[in-house]
């Protein structure tokens, strides 16, 4: 399916192959994390969000420009209802043009959904945990759910899905957890990724006081661990590093401290049928009015307009009272 010769893959023009495709199903969410989120969201109503089934047609249509991995996300993809059902029908490409299916969620619902996952072909998950301290938990995310969480990690383990942990770290809220979470998971044989908070949206704290550079936020783990970077990717931002004595990855996520852009193979669809070629820039292409007027071969059309549009690399700064970097909120986008 990926090599029909009319649809050629997706390289943008600085070269860059563009093979790995995000898409938000929703923007809604059941928590509200502080550096996500305002605690009052409006979302989206309905007709402004594309159909599960639009995105099934859709994510086809990636597959076959040369997409070979497709990452889930959110808002939380598991409040949408049928979202399984989406799932199954993105993961009948795996082994036909496409390499994986992944997903990222808050694992509030994991418990719940699983086995469903493993059954549509994910292997691999990311679930965001910030904290294993139900207070700060509560705190972070403004709602007190940790023992879910956990309960879904232990479930989708359990079920065969490995799991990678995404830590968002935030000076003076959990960078003292950094190393307890990086222990906990290697008694669980989970990966952990540690990320730099962004400025996406607005938010009602100021993430200037809680942004922190990872090598700092890594120092208590180098002063215990010897940490070797090592020659592993899953397709993401993230540089890893093996951990001696630990058995996981840890993974770094730095677009503030040290870019990583030159790299970029992504570009993200979002729940409105947008596709933005940056997390950090405004540019996009409206694939749904597209897709609903013309339907499926209006698609091509526009991927290749939105590859013309695809920056060379973000921009974002943090620390000097800057103003969100863009309008929009991640969980619009998808993580
Ligand atoms: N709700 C799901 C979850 O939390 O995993 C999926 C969507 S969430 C937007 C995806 C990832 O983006 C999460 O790991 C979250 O921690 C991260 N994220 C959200 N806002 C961010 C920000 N402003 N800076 C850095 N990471 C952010
Ligand atoms: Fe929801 Fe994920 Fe954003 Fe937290 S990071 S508010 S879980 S979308």
């Amino acid at each position: 399916m990926a090599d029909n010769p009319s649809s050629p893959v997706l390289t943008d023009r600085f070269g860059r192959r563009i093979d790995y495709v995000r898409l938000s199903v929703t923007d809604r969410c059941d928590l509200r994390c502080r550096y996500c989120m305002a605690e009052e969201m409006s979302f989206l109503p309905k007709t402004q969000i594309l159909t599960l089934d639009e995105i099934g047609v859709i994510a086809d249509r990636f597959i076959r420009r040369g997409v070979r991995r497709i990452r889930l996300s959110g808002g939380e993809p598991l409040v949408r209802r049928d979202f399984t059902e989406l799932a199954h029908r993105i993961g009948r490409n795996i082994g036909h043009g496409l390499d994986e299916l992944t997903l990222t969620t808050n694992g509030t619902q994991l418990a719940r959904f699983a086995g469903d996952l493993h059954a549509a072909g994910m292997r691999r998950i990311n679930v965001s945990l910030d904290s294993l301290k139900a207070e700060v938990f509560a705190h972070i995310s403004r709602r007190d759910r940790l023992a879910e969480v956990l309960e879904g990690i232990t479930v989708a383990s359990a079920e065969g899905l490995a799991i990678k942990i995404n830590m968002v770290v935030m000076r003076g809220v959990n960078d003292g957890e950094v190393l307890d979470m990086l222990r906990w998971c290697g008694a669980h044989d989970h990966d952990l990724t540690l990320i730099e908070t962004m400025p996406l949206g607005q938010v009602s704290d100021d993430r200037t006081n809680h942004y922190m550079p990872l090598h700092e936020a890594i120092a208590p783990v180098r002063a215990a661990y010897d940490i070797m970077p090592i020659d592993y990717h899953t397709g993401g931002p993230a540089r890893y590093f093996s951990v001696e004595g630990l058995r996981t990855k840890l993974g770094l996520i730095t677009p503030m401290s040290d870019n990583f852009c030159s790299g970029c193979n992504r570009m993200r669809l979002t729940c409105q049928g947008r596709i933005y070629m940056c997390l950090g820039h405004e540019d996009h292409v409206d694939l749904m009015s597209a897709f609903r007027a013309g339907g499926v071969d209006a698609v091509d059309a526009l991927l290749d307009e939105a590859l013309g549009a695809k920056p060379l690399r973000h921009d974002f700064a943090i620390g000097t009272g800057l103003a969100p970097a863009t309008r929009r909120h991640m969980n619009v986008t998808g993580g």
